[in-house]
Formats: C-alpha cells, sequence, structure tokens
C-alpha cells in the first residue's frame, strides 16, 4: 500500500505549535513509508477564511521545511463534490432541514435542566439538539427552506445508524502513524443529528472531511485527539457514502505552559509571531517537544 498523509488547517487564523506537530507527524510518517504528503486547506466556511492565512500556512510549513511540492487542495474549490455527497445522503432519506438557532437550542436545553432533567452532551460538550426530527412534517420543513429560511441540514443519526445495520469500527495506529491499527468501537450516535450544512455553509467539516480524504487517496489520517470522537462521524459518513477507510492515528496535543490545549482562540503564540520574534526551526521544535502533553 502506498503512503499517503495529509495536513488538513483551517484558514482562520495563523498556524500555532500545535499545528507544527501535526504537520511534522505527518511529514515525517510519510518520508518513513517512501510515501506523500499533502496539504489541504479547509477553507470551506467561507465566512471564517481568509486568503491571508493561506499564504501565511504555506510561508510557515515552507520555513519548517515541509511545504509539500504538489499544490494544495482548497476545499472551497470542491464545492460540487460535497453537494453530491450530501445529495446522496438526501435520496437516501437521511437529511433535514432544522430551522432552530444555537441559541433557541441551548434555552431550551437550559429550561430542561433547570428542570432537573439531565440532557446529552455530544463528545465535544454542546448539548444535542432537543428538537427532534418527528416534531415536524418533512414538508413544512422542506417550504419553510424553500421560503429562504435559515436552516442546518442535519442527518438524522437514528436512521443511518439503521440503515448501517452493523456495529461499526475504525482502525487506530495507537503507538505510532505507522503502526499495526487496533479496532476501536465507532459510537456516531453520541453526536446525535449532527449538522452537515447551513445555509450559508455548504457543506461542514464532517462531509468535507471524508469526501477529500477518499478523493486525495489518503491512507492514514493523522491528526490531533481532539478530533478522535469526530472519527466516528466519518466511519458513519464513509459506510454511508461507500468511501474507503483510512487507517487513523490521533496524535498528542501541545499544551500551552497552563496544560491547555492550544487554540486560536485563545491566542497562542503563532509560529509567524515566533519566527519574527527570532526563534530559530531547531527552537521550534524544542517547544513543540516541551510541550507535548
Ligand atoms: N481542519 C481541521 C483543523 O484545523 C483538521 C481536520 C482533520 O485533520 O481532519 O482542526
Amino acid at each position: 500500500m502506498s503512503i499517503v498523509c495529509r495536513f488538513a488547517p483551517s484558514p482562520n487564523g495563523n498556524l500555532h505549535l500545535g499545528h507544527a506537530y501535526s504537520a511534522l507527524v505527518n511529514h515525517a510518517a510519510a518520508r518513513e513509508a517512501a510515501g506523500t504528503f499533502l496539504l489541504r486547506i479547509e477553507d470551506i466556511d467561507a465566512t471564517r477564511s481568509r486568503p491571508d492565512f493561506i499564504r501565511a500556512i504555506a510561508d510557515d510549513l515552507d520555513w519548517l521545511g515541509i511545504l509539500p511540492p504538489a499544490p494544495p487542495r482548497l476545499q472551497s474549490a470542491h464545492f460540487s463534490a460535497y453537494a453530491a455527497a450530501l445529495a446522496h445522503l438526501e435520496r437516501e432519506g437521511l437529511l433535514y432541514p432544522a430551522f432552530e438557532t444555537r441559541g433557541e437550542i441551548a434555552r431550551a436545553v437550559l429550561a430542561k435542566e433547570a428542570d432537573g432533567q439531565s440532557w446529552p452532551r455530544d463528545p465535544d460538550g454542546a448539548p444535542l439538539s432537543p428538537f427532534p426530527r418527528e416534531a415536524m412534517p418533512d414538508s413544512a420543513r422542506r417550504r419553510r427552506r424553500e421560503a429562504g429560511e435559515p436552516y442546518a441540514l442535519r442527518l438524522d443519526m437514528a436512521r443511518a445508524c439503521t440503515l448501517v445495520g452493523e456495529t461499526l469500527t475504525w482502525r487506530e495506529a495507537i503507538g505510532g502513524p505507522l503502526q499495526p491499527p487496533q479496532i476501536i468501537t465507532a459510537e456516531p450516535a453520541r453526536w446525535g443529528d449532527v449538522v452537515l450544512a447551513r445555509k450559508e455553509v455548504p457543506a461542514s467539516y464532517h462531509v468535507a472531511v471524508v469526501v477529500d480524504d477518499a478523493v486525495q487517496a489518503i491512507s492514514h489520517v493523522i491528526r490531533g485527539q481532539d478530533l478522535y470522537a469526530a472519527t466516528a462521524v466519518h466511519r458513519l459518513l464513509q459506510t454511508l457514502l461507500g468511501l474507503p477507510e483510512p487507517i487513523y492515528h490521533h496524535h498528542r496535543l501541545v499544551r500551552d505552559g497552563d496544560g491547555r490545549k492550544l487554540s486560536k482562540s485563545t491566542g497562542a503564540a503563532s509560529l509567524a509571531a515566533l519566527r519574527a520574534a527570532g526563534a530559530s526551526r531547531a527552537q521550534v521544535l524544542e517547544l513543540v517537544a516541551r510541550n507535548l502533553a
């Protein structure tokens, strides 16, 4: 099997040490196996992506000495591929437009919890929607969507799991990306009726990532532990869409000095800022190694 790995950042901020680690682990795995290392720009959400961040990603990888020679795949250039995947799911009756806003969902869940009810949360901690598909006929949903109301296209998780029928699993290379994988049971139902598109965002991360991993023939999906639980959704979509199953390796995360996960929102030092402050490549590698969780 020829090994193909990818680094798939979202261009909504500058890369930080956590991204550098992820890119380096991917690059090292591809090099060790004489395989291919690819770059994918996950700019599906045009409301948050910016071209200057795309340029900065290439500059950072170049500086790290691992910029792939092949041009990156830009998700924004492949909307029709994601639309085709969504149309397939829609034909199977697995999607429905939901009109409740995030605020309405949060308030309805708060009200339940204030009543002493416990309400399920997805593995990322977000409450599942308390508005089931059955609460509104599909014909009314269709009318509201056609009338131009903002909506989220949700996967009917119960129906999707019934259609798949079998217990889903994935192969996780635990000791390192190229180690023989172990079988993990996937539990997509924990995510509830996940959002797969919105009126203003034509496909969610979950849809785009499984389509792209298939199109780019990714053999090994190497990414951070924070995406471990999402793999269950990815396996479900791969099965529903008839896409191949890569091997997964979820690597450790880089923490900041206080042990928190690095993220753009917590203002983690960017590679660009470290570079501007005169840090060498060796110093960046040393910082990554020191802060691995
Ligand atoms: N675009 C995602 C991120 O920046 C990574 C997706 C993936 O590797 O599957 O967190």
